[in-house]
């Protein structure tokens, strides 16, 4: 049988859902514009007078530019230099991708493995994010690939920023936290542009900036995980990161089961239990790093992972289509009927 790839399709409704939600009655004026970057439809939406607003929209793009020339897996870049170490003794990295690999550590550790950033042999494997086509891979392939993976093995050396994968054929992949350290970066850009209320959507990860307009949060639309176009709920943020990952964005059919590309970094295969879980958190790398885990954990463990994280919130659908909200999520996230 044929594998399909469907994921793609998506984007365009998560894209119109944000637009929809820029538009209003007041007088702002929001000025817009859109590329393919970072392997998704990037949308970026600016409140500020149309110089500050070209400018501004100029220099996010740029800079998202510059952050996926670093953290790509697939394509040549400062993270596939480290990779092309693995096995080959120590390498000195990049400050800026160091410190991102130091985080996505950070998050592993926090979330006991389920957001494993060494998951480079099986993403390599099942390639959901290369150009050519998704494929489910023969299980000694995946039992191969699972032995090169493990983010205890990495070696970081802070004084030297020197990373370390001590066996050839290990690699890093950043593919769960970049999008949210390239929304990290894009405020930093609007700040300094001096711009204070922005949305940019990247695929689906989102950050939301400031507000809409005076006393207006931005209403965002989160993604139906079955009905292309539906929204199954609507957040109202200020100054936050919307990110969610879901077993419809990038996944192949076979056979009767869908295999998307989020992995159980315990068995190699896509994770289980859940169709999405979207996270709202104050940086991007949390919003990303914990959406990509939670999905892993599943529903009751990472509930109570998000219970435990501070400023951090999030709304599960399970595999039943049952919604889980985080218990600070209810003031923020209003179901739709
Ligand atoms: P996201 O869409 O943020 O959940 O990230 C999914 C992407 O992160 C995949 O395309 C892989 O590149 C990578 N990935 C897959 N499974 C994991 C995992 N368990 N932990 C960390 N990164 C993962
Ligand atoms: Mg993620």
């Amino acid at each position: 049988m044929r594998d399909t790839v469907l994921g793609l399709r998506w984007l365009l409704p998560i894209l119109l859902l944000v637009l929809s939600s820029c538009r209003g009655g007041d007088s702002q004026t929001v000025h817009k514009s859109t590329q393919f970057l970072m392997g998704t439809i990037v949308e970026v939406a600016v409140v500020a007078p149309p110089q500050t607003a070209k400018a501004s929209i100029h220099a996010v793009f740029e800079e998202l530019k510059r952050v996926e020339d670093l953290t790509s897996f697939h394509k040549p870049s400062e993270l596939s230099r480290i990779n092309d170490s693995a096995g080959r003794g120590s390498i000195r990295a990049n400050p800026e991708v160091f410190n991102l690999i130091k985080q996505a550590l950070k998050f592993a550790e926090l979330t006991g493995g389920a957001f494993e950033p060494t998951l480079g042999p099986l993403s390599k494997l099942w390639n959901f994010s290369g150009e050519s086509e998704a494929r489910v891979p023969e299980p000694h392939e995946v039992r191969e690939a699972l032995a090169k993976t493990g983010f205890q093995r990495i070696r970081v050396d802070v004084a030297s920023q020197t990373l370390t994968l001590p066996e050839s054929g290990m690699s890093l992949d950043l593919g769960g936290i970049a999008k949210g350290y390239a929304l990290d970066r894009a405020r930093a850009v609007l700040q300094d542009a001096g711009v204070s209320g922005a949305l940019v959507n990247a695929g689906g990860d989102i950050l939301a900036m400031g507000e809409k307009g005076p006393g207006k949060p931005w209403r965002i639309g989160i993604q139906d995980p079955r009905i292309p176009r539906g929204i199954v709920a609507v957040a109202s943020v200020k100054d936050k990161f919307i990110v969610t990952s879901g077993d419809y964005e990038r996944f192949i059919e076979k056979d009767g089961t869908r295999y998307h590309h989020i992995l159980d970094p315990t068995t190699g295969y896509s994770a289980r239990g859940l169709q999405s879980v979207t996270v709202i958190a104050p940086s991007g790398v949390a919003a990303d790093a914990l959406s990509t885990a939670v999905f892993v954990l599943g529903a009751e463990k990472g509930l109570k992972l998000i219970e435990s994280t501070p400023d951090v919130e999030a709304l599960i659908i399970d595999s039943m289509g049952r919604q889980f909200r985080s218990s600070g999520a209810a003031t923020m996230i209003e179901i739709q009927g």
